[in-house]
């Protein structure tokens, strides 16, 4: 498993310098030393979670974006019983997982999983600012949640406007 942190610190909760500067120039949060601590103790249950790559989270209003790899994704959708443990921990309502190092189109789609991306058009904007306008099929996604979608999207470095039907 790839976490930001050594595993002997995350295990101890006394941090090395190295980790502590993490925190401290803000390239990493609290809350991803709790997520790096929950994913190692549960890789010693589930060895399938040696696989994951964790980079990074965000959490926008109640709902938790993971940025991990392939494997992260997956694993993370199949095994509820660890997002659940993870929406208990943290507090969320929600969590997604996007793997980071996809291209901006696959991050959208992975971003409103389980929900499809049935259009899509890129605008340039002034400032050669790109934007993404996306048509979601869903009804049952409210306003409010896609607002949260909207703004974890920027944390992906990808702007976004979502519709939906
Ligand atoms: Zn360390």
């Amino acid at each position: 498993m790839k976490i930001p942190f050594c595993d002997f610190c995350v295990k101890s909760g006394i941090l090395c310098q190295k980790c502590r500067e993490l925190i401290d120039t803000g390239k990493n949060s609290d809350l991803d030393l709790t997520l790096s601590r929950i994913l190692l103790e549960e890789a010693s249950r589930i060895r399938e979670l040696e696989k994951i790559e964790f980079k990074k989270a965000h959490v926008e209003d109640g709902v938790l974006l993971i940025l991990s790899n392939n494997d992260g994704v997956r694993i993370l959708r199949d095994r509820k019983e660890i997002a659940e443990r993870i929406i208990r921990d943290t507090g969320v309502e929600k969590i997604i997982v996007v793997d980071y190092r996809k291209d901006q189109k696959r991050k959208l789609e992975e971003l409103v999983y389980p929900f499809r991306i049935v259009g899509l058009s890129k605008v340039w904007l002034p400032g050669n600012i790109t934007e993404f306008k996306i048509m979601v099929e869903g009804k049952e996604l409210d306003e409010k949640h896609v607002q949260k979608l909207e703004k974890l999207a920027k944390k992906l470095g990808v702007n976004v406007r979502i519709q939906t039907t």
